[in-house]
């Protein structure tokens, strides 16, 4: 299996014929239990909440993936990143980069302070700035790269070499990149977590999140947490990520291709002030980009010359393809205003200090025709 490269690998991960039947697809096991022939004598399976054929297969298929040994999944994205908080105790510090999903900030700020959790929030992009906020307390270090929305890059390889010495679990938000473009593991990281309802499910028309680990211990741990916390995804769910899965080398290539010829466009317009990409030679970490990442991916964010919300909100109403909405990763373009949507729940003040303006634009490139998709961008932009 090992030896596979990625695209037979997505393809095949997972995948065992039915064995009842020999469906080359896995069935939707929509049920809530298992007959059990005595007490305690059953095939492994005893209340869905705890263990589910199609959860099962998705969750080798999250593993084979990302090269990792184990596979969970979950309700949400956002409930992945509730169960890694949860190995922690009052007390216990993680160390967050500034500026992640507004979500993950929300739950962090708004839910887990108040249990005596600590969070200290710095710049990851400067390794040197993770290494100075380690203390004899530090249990978590939670990264995200590229970030969301300014696409930052963090150096994982480097991040780990800190949370290896300060005997810290380091999680990586790896949803923008997907296994196709980044598998943190490799580069040291001991859990990825991923909002499974973008790139991996990849048709919008699911919410899902997954934790990948090679830790048997840390499986153990949150498995535990899965199961007794119970933010567990249905059968049908775990279907649709599974299916989604089967094509995600096919999308990425192509996100990328999109990605790279929307970048370059933007760059170029007089209208437009500056663009986020990782995959621009100047952008500031492109070096650690070009070496932890295959290639640069659909997501960027761009400002206008003229900063105002009003100009903002002029292109944001004026795109016909894509369309204006929160999440990415869809086959489909999406425009979003992270200020006033995705990343709302984020003080202002503490937004703009990390330069999340009013005025920043979200794109998440779709798999369209790349020239319909400038030529949208062009005449919404002027
Ligand atoms: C969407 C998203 C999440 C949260 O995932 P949900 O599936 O919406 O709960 C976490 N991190 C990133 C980077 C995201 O884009």
């Amino acid at each position: 299996m090992s030896t596979q490269k990625l695209a037979t690998k997505i393809i095949h991960a997972g995948a065992e014929p039915d064995p009842s039947t020999g469906a080359i697809m896995t069935p939707i096991y929509q049920t809530s239990t298992y007959v059990q022939e005595a007490p305690g004598v059953n095939k492994g399976y005893e209340y869905a909440r705890s263990q589910n054929p199609t959860r099962k297969a998705l969750e080798t298929a999250l593993a084979v993936i990302e090269n990792g040994k184990h596979g969970l999944a979950f309700s949400s994205g956002v409930a992945a990143t509730d169960a890694v908080i949860k190995l922690l105790n009052p007390g216990d510090e993680v160390i967050a980069a500034q500026d992640m999903y507004g979500g993950t900030y929300r739950l962090f700020t708004k839910v887990f302070e108040k249990y005596g959790i600590k969070f200290i929030y710095v710049d990851t992009t400067d390794v040197q700035n993770v290494a100075a906020a380690v203390t004899a307390k530090t249990k978590l270090i939670w990264i995200e790269t590229p970030t969301n929305p300014l696409m930052n890059i963090t150096d994982i390889h480097a991040v780990s070499k800190i949370s290896r010495a300060a005997n810290a679990w380091l999680c990586v938000d790896n949803t923008f990149a997907s296994p196709y473009l980044q598998n943190p593991l490799d580069l040291g990281a001991d859990i990825v977590m991923h909002s499974s309802t973008k790139y991996l499910g990849g048709h919008s028309d699911v919410i899902q999140g997954a934790l990948i680990m090679n830790d048997d211990s840390l499986r153990e741990q949150l498995y535990f947490l899965q199961k007794s916390c119970g933010a567990v995804p249905g059968p049908m769910d775990c279907f649709l990520v599974l299916r989604g899965i089967k094509t995600l080398h096919v999308r990425m290539k192509q996100h990328c291709e999109n990605g790279y010829v929307v970048a370059h466009f933007l760059r170029k317009h007089p209208n437009v002030e500056k663009v986020y990409w990782c995959g621009f030679a100047d952008h500031p970490n492109y070096n650690i980009a070009k070496i932890q990442m295959r290639a640069f991916g659909g997501m960027m964010s761009f400002t206008l010359k003229d900063d105002s919300i009003e100009a903002a909100h002029k292109v944001l109403s004026s795109t016909k393809l894509f369309a204006l909405a929160e999440s990415l990763g869809g086959v489909e373009s999406l425009i979003n205003h992270p200020a006033s949507m995705t990343h709302a729940s984020i003080p202002r003040d503490e937004r703009i200090r990390v330069g999340l303006t009013d005025g920043l634009i979200r794109l998440s490139v779709g798999i369209e025709d790349a020239d319909d998709l400038v030529e949208d961008l062009k005449q919404a932009i002027g």
